[in-house]
């Protein structure tokens, strides 16, 4: 038996559930920590390397690691919080030797200071930028949400001032990387938008997100349904809503869901961080076959972060969406269109 990373991911979580305090808090970092990982650890342990190189991974951990390969446990059970999450060792094969995946795309959710990003409009342009992105959307929190405090209308201006000069300067040097002025549009948990159409209309990109009442299992299906034939938006972001180890998503008739999306031509949105990939690739395979369109999100909140759009492309590649339904990959002159004339339906 050769453990996998994500086994590894699952054992740490299981162990910390029978540790107390800081022991625990330590072994759930660690899971999470493991989705990270570059390299499998069966192949840093088969080059005399030690486990404590990584991530999160004290001296006491390493020992752990080291004993589950000695004596292999029984593979867990797996709670449903924790399942269907690729690993970045997973990612880089799906991804390796790929016919399209290095094609130039857009990133199409993060965050800047104007919300609870790290980094300026220009810094997160610039990062992503030079790790080959041809374009990027950003897109803070609106108001309408305790935490984090979104934009206010006059902040949202400021921004999308700041957003055209910086474009406008890239243009003016030849340069054809953009910056495409979104928002990240808070849904109550009965589908309203927080912006109004008018308010809507200053964002060239609106994605549509629930950040309320996600722990409850009862179906939620008439939230999403609402939210995506009322609250005139582009995407619905972070669609299940759920999080590593913390809340499994929301329950809902998908296939409905989906087909809702598609006749609206709302797109779905696969959410890249490692924590969240959401759409799992098991709901991205149901929201293909219904004939939706997705656009792929890091929803980064530093530059760091803009390195996840791989998990996006593994789950899309995962679950054999053509490369066409994702907006992404559409040159920005054709995505710009396509949200233009969303807009103003
Ligand atoms: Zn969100």
């Amino acid at each position: 038996v050769t453990l996998s990373n994500a086994m590894l991911a699952e054992l740490l979580a299981r162990a910390g559930t029978e540790a107390d305090g800081h022991r625990r808090r330590a072994y759930e970092r660690a899971a999470a920590a493991a989705l990270g990982w570059e390299e499998e650890v069966a192949d840093l342990l088969a080059q005399g390397r030690d486990p404590s190189e990584l991530p999160y991974i004290g001296s006491g951990l390493a020992l752990r690691l080291r004993a589950w390969f000695d004596d292999p446990p029984e593979a867990p059970d797996v709670p449903p919080s924790r399942r269907g999450f690729l690993t970045r060792a997973e990612v880089r094969r799906i991804l390796d030797n790929h016919p399209w995946v290095a094609l130039p795309a857009g990133d199409l959710q993060m965050h800047t200071t104007y919300s609870d990003g790290k980094a300026t409009v220009a810094e997160m342009a610039l990062a992503a930028r030079q790790i080959g992105r041809a374009y990027i959307a950003v897109t803070d929190h609106s108001t309408g949400q305790p935490v984090p405090r979104g934009m206010d209308t006059d902040a949202a201006a400021r921004q999308r001032t700041e957003v055209l000069d910086f474009t406008a300067g890239l243009a003016a040097a030849g340069e054809p990387f953009r910056v495409i002025h979104g928002i990240e549009m808070n849904l109550s948990p009965s589908g309203e938008p927080a912006l109004s159409a008018d308010e809507r209309s200053s964002f060239s990109w609106v994605i549509g997100s629930f950040h309320s009442s996600l722990q409850t299992q009862a179906d939620q299906t008439s939230r999403y349904i609402d939210a995506l034939r009322r609250a005139g938006m582009h995407a619905l972001g972070h669609p299940t809503c759920r999080r590593f180890g913390r809340r499994p998503g929301l329950v809902a008739e998908w296939d409905r869901v989906f087909d809702t999306a598609a006749d609206a031509g709302i797109a779905v949105e696969i959410n890249a961080h490692p924590h969240r990939q959401d759409l799992p690739v098991s709901l991205a395979r149901r929201a293909a076959a219904a004939g939706c369109l997705f656009s792929i999100g890091t929803d980064a909140h530093d530059r760091v972060e803009l390195e996840h759009f791989d998990f996006g492309l593994a789950i899309a590649v995962a679950a054999d969406i053509p490369r066409e339904r994702i907006v992404n990959f559409w040159a920005a002159e054709d995505f710009l269109a396509w949200v233009g004339a969303e807009a103003a339906g």
